[in-house]
């Protein structure tokens, strides 16, 4: 057998150093990009790291024993995180969503947590402050995490049949912990859960309907997500997307299914109900129907770089600004501009065209 070499764009060093324009924006006022879209989210990823090599985030060919992750000193410490997430919120961020890599796996993340749950809202409200984990660890972890502050959690949970979910996770990882975990954090209080499934054609489109069964009735929310051509190196093919329609028809089919209003305008999953009244499901569908217009969202790097799109190809080096010693209104004004230019709509533009260009790797930006 030969390998399979996949060259990727190390798009982790592609970025500039922001300036820091005379005028910070208003404090407590909302910061809004070129096409009139809000900051809203900001994603963090604590890790580049992970204990699962999915095929369509971390492939084994790439993510190897030789890989060079980040070393310790390059992750933005707790103490710059939550300095940089009191900016953001000081300007309209009310959602943050921890994320990597595995973010159960950065030493103390309970501490993180702790320390960005008092964090109020210019409005005095609390932070939307959750979290995105493979399970792995979430049985060990969960009540510790509820402790510290954390209120909810979404679990990715790909397959319920052992072998599928083994070979897709790729390291062997029993489907049965993952579903100790979904239960632990049920109990530590994080319920309802939301549980994503990223669906592969010819790999788990086998197990739509089985997830659905599983889930239908327990409250936690399942959410089917089209593979996308994030990062360089998951050998994405549109002929493997399943598209969200098709999904939806599967499960109206097997259980009946009516359409619900979305919750709030940016809100990247299109909910739909079990007709007999048994819960929800979502799609995301970021292939077949992009959401760019309502895209609100901005993603901090572990490194602290600020990328304004998931497929961006360099971010902004706002660990640069941290360290060198800018102050928090400086912070803010170079923040402010950085959103202010942003025009950001790939998965709007998306095409062949679009294939070969450089992006970053979805476990480094932060999924
Ligand atoms: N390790 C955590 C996890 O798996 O939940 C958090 C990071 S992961 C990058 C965040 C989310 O991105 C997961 O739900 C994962 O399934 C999703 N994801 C990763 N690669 C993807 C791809 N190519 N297309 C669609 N979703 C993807
Ligand atoms: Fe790890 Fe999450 Fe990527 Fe899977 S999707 S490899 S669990 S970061
Ligand atoms: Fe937002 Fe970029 Fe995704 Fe469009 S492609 S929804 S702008 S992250």
């Amino acid at each position: 057998m030969t390998d399979r070499f996949i060259p990727i764009a190390d798009a982790r060093y592609a970025a500039a150093v922001p300036t820091i324009p005379v005028d910070a924006p208003v404090p407590a006022g909302r910061l809004l990009d070129r096409r009139g879209r809000v900051l809203h989210d900001l994603r963090i990823s604590v890790t580049d790291r992970c204990n699962f090599r999915c095929t369509y985030c971390m492939p084994k060919a790439v993510f190897d024993r030789d890989y060079a992750f980040l070393p310790q000193t390059s992750l933005l410490t707790f103490e710059e995180l939550t300095r940089l997430v009191r900016v953001f919120v000081a300007h309209g961020v009310e959602k943050i969503r921890l994320t990597g890599g595995e973010p159960l796996l950065r030493k103390d993340i309970e501490r993180l947590i702790a320390m960005l749950a008092p964090i109020r809202t210019p409005a005095g409200e609390p932070l939307d402050l959750t979290l995105t984990t493979n399970g792995s660890l979430l049985a060990r972890k969960a009540q510790r995490l509820v402790e510290a502050g954390l209120r909810r959690v979404t679990v990715s949970l790909d397959a319920l049949d052992d072998d599928v979910f083994r070979a897709m996770n790729d390291v062997d990882f029993p489907v049965s912990s993952v579903l100790e975990g979904i239960e632990a954090a049920a109990a530590a209080g994080l319920a309802p859960l939301k549980i994503n499934m990223v669906v592969k054609r010819g790999i788990n489109d086998g197990e739509i309907v089985a997830m659905a069964r599983h889930f239908k009735g327990s409250g936690h929310v399942l959410r089917f997500i089209e593979f996308m051509d994030v990062g360089a190196s998951n050998g994405w093919r549109l002929d493997e997307v399943v598209p969200s329609a098709e999904v939806v028809r599967r499960l109206d089919e097997a259980f009946g299914l009516e359409a619900v209003d979305p919750g709030y305008r940016g809100e990247v999953a299109e909910r739909w109900r079990y007709r007999d009244g048994s819960g929800e499901v979502g799609v995301i569908s970021s292939v077949t129907t992009p959401f760019c217009g309502d895209c609100t969202r901005a993603r901090l790097s572990t490194e602290g770089k600020l990328f304004t799109c998931l497929f961006a190809h360099a971010g902004h080096d706002l660990r640069a600004l941290v360290r060198g010693g800018a102050e928090d209104h400086q912070l803010a004004a170079a923040v402010g501009q950085i959103w202010n230019r942003r025009s950001d709509r790939y998965s709007e533009l998306r095409s062949q065209h679009t294939q070969g260009l450089p992006k970053v790797e979805m476990s480094y930006i932060g999924g």
